[in-house]
């Protein structure tokens, strides 16, 4: 395995690897990437782990969700599916920690890795679980015992993912495994206190596998396992480079090892995103790609501030992020900002609440009361730039945002056209005056979010709409406007906004506009193939509902 095969690999997805000073080296478009589809699927190293808070609601073998529809094939266990109804879970007898949907799904995971960890007193402890994971998969692929097509059940789900969605040449474990050995890992500059808790592990785990007599076989391994620095550094890697794996609704539920998903860098402002279909990576666009043109990803939330990301970037990646967001460090000279570097210093600042005045429902409830929800045709037409409002508050914001942004995502405008306008209103905010507190500081986004959570447990309809309002314009303004966190919230302001009856038809007619908005955005970040795709069917069969009330 070299790097011929894996820059094989990469032009059959229509991606280049090309060197970087700055970053290492880089992923960058061979040919034009549209907007919404799939770059490359990408196979874990080894079994991805599931959290112990989920364990019980996934199979550990196929990611089949318990009380999901048991018809539904993952494409990874086409022997299970049988027969219809919602699908049980079953936990191992003897650890009691993992579970599985049917006796294939245990067999595989027990022949596979589980006998080798089921026993274990630390495998609370998830890198004891996932070192031994990774050893077990490359001792297999060095000493010829792993068998692509019988074994995994991972390949197979990678392969039907591709294959639905029709990408380039399948991913092998020797790939992943190759790309895995070229991953940094940053030992050098790693915490000292880190490194002797990897020490730790390493040593424990080699001691465990000796005396549970795992067959080393393979013509390097002599018998034994890797050695104590050697895992080490596959700690490291897999540290800087592990993935949090989520369901469709973006609830993490498990992390895993992706190699070639590894591949892409940060960024905070991305043109990708990775989603997943069971233990399948999926890397989409959610901008089109220009050919030369690097493509990013990000590995942290978007809506978070500057320093926050820097601190979790430095800390766990061990890079300074220079992105169109973040830029160059300023040398003492002080430059006006523009574009994207102007957002960080929008959302920043006040913290939420009157005068220092904890805040609370009752004050929440005024500050949202006075937003005026937007009319559903003034979203569907692209028009000029609007004046910006004399003074800002949430509710002239909200007005701002939805009436400018919504538009351009309906009508599906360049993103030139759809980054010069957020540029004019990142400008029109900086210059604008505001009330106190500023209504778009993340502060006071993190309270909007769990008061609209509060009016939606207390299916306050009317009041939950105005605050997934206002939510829908900071999120306009903060994240890709197809970013699949956009799309989701648009589905449940939608819901909100259906079940509001004393907004009447006016409340019905944006919900419909909403909806729409919905799925034009995760068409782009979920698509409508494949596992995720069943949220778009979704949305457009609610769609018809609304469209029956709405006579049309
Ligand atoms: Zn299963
Ligand atoms: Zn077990
Ligand atoms: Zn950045």
């Amino acid at each position: 395995m070299s790097a011929t095969i894996l820059t094989r690999h990469l032009h059959s997805h229509g991606l280049d690897l090309v060197t970087d000073t700055h970053k290492y080296r880089k992923v960058a478009a061979l040919r034009p990437l549209n907007k919404g589809s799939v770059v490359i699927t990408s196979r874990p190293l080894c079994n991805p782990i599931i959290f112990p808070t989920h364990s019980a609601q996934h199979c550990e073998t196929c990611f089949r969700t318990k009380d999901s529809d048991s018809s539904t094939d993952s494409g990874a266990s086409a022997a299970t599916g049988a027969g219809s109804g919602r699908l049980e879970l079953e936990r191992c007898s003897v650890c009691k920690k993992r579970y599985y949907c049917d006796r294939d799904c245990f067999t595989v995971a027990w022949k596979g890795w589980h006998k080798w960890v089921c026993h274990d007193k630390d495998m609370e402890d998830l890198d004891y679980e996932m070192l031994k994971m990774i050893v077990i998969s490359i001792e297999r692929l060095r000493n010829g015992a792993f068998k692509e097509s019988k074994q995994s059940v991972v390949a197979a789900a990678t392969a039907a993912a591709a294959a639905s969605h029709g990408t380039g040449e399948q991913e092998s474990l020797a790939l992943s495994e190759y790309v895995f050995s070229t991953l940094m890992g940053h030992e050098a500059i790693s915490d000292p206190a880190q490194i002797s808790k990897y020490r730790e592990i390493a040593t424990k785990t080699r001691e465990q596998l000796i005396v549970a007599k795992f067959p080393f076989k393979s013509e390097n391994s002599r018998g034994e396992p890797p050695s104590v620095a050697e895992l080490m550094r596959y700690l490291c890697r897999f540290h800087c480079n592990n993935f949090s794996i989520h369901d469709s609704q973006l609830f993490t539920m498990a992390e895993g090892t992706f190699p070639i998903g590894a591949l892409f860098n940060h960024s905070c402002r991305p043109n990708a995103i990775v989603m997943y279909e069971g233990q399948t990576q999926v890397v989409r666009t959610l901008e089109d790609i220009a050919v030369g043109q690097e493509v990013c990803t990000s590995y942290v939330d978007n809506g978070v501030q500057r320093a926050e990301r820097r601190q979790l970037l430095r800390g766990k990646y061990f890079f300074d992020c220079l992105c169109p967001r973040c830029g160059e460090e300023e040398s003492g000279v002080t430059t006006k900002k523009a574009g994207f570097r102007i957002l960080d210093d929008l959302i920043e600042g006040e913290h939420d609440g009157e005068d220092g005045k904890k805040v609370d429902g009752e004050w929440l409830t005024k500050q949202f009361e006075t937003i005026i929800l937007p009319g559903a045709r003034s979203l569907q037409v692209a028009g000029p730039s609007l004046q910006p409002p004399t003074m800002i508050n949430r509710s002239s914001f909200t007005s701002y945002l939805i009436h400018s942004m919504v538009p351009l995502i309906q009508t599906g405008v360049t993103e030139q056209e759809y980054t010069e306008r957020l540029f004019e209103i990142y400008s029109a905010l900086q210059t604008t005056p505001h009330c106190t507190p500023k209504p778009f500081t993340t502060t006071v986004m993190t309270n909007a979010t769990s008061f609209f959570n509060t009016s939606l447990e207390h299916q306050s309809w009317a009041l939950a709409s105005k605050i997934g309002t206002f939510i829908l314009a900071l999120y306009l303004m903060i994240y890709p406007r197809h970013h699949p966190l956009v799309g989701l919230h648009c589905f449940t302001l939608a819901k909100c906004l259906w079940n509001d009856v004393e907004g009447g038809m006016t409340s019905v007619r944006l919900s419909h506009e909403i909806l729409k908005l919905s799925r034009n955005i995760l068409t782009v970040s979920h698509g409508r193939t494949g596992q995720n795709g069943g949220l778009v069917e979704e949305i457009e069969a609610f769609m018809r509902t609304v469209e029956t009330e709405l006579g049309s």
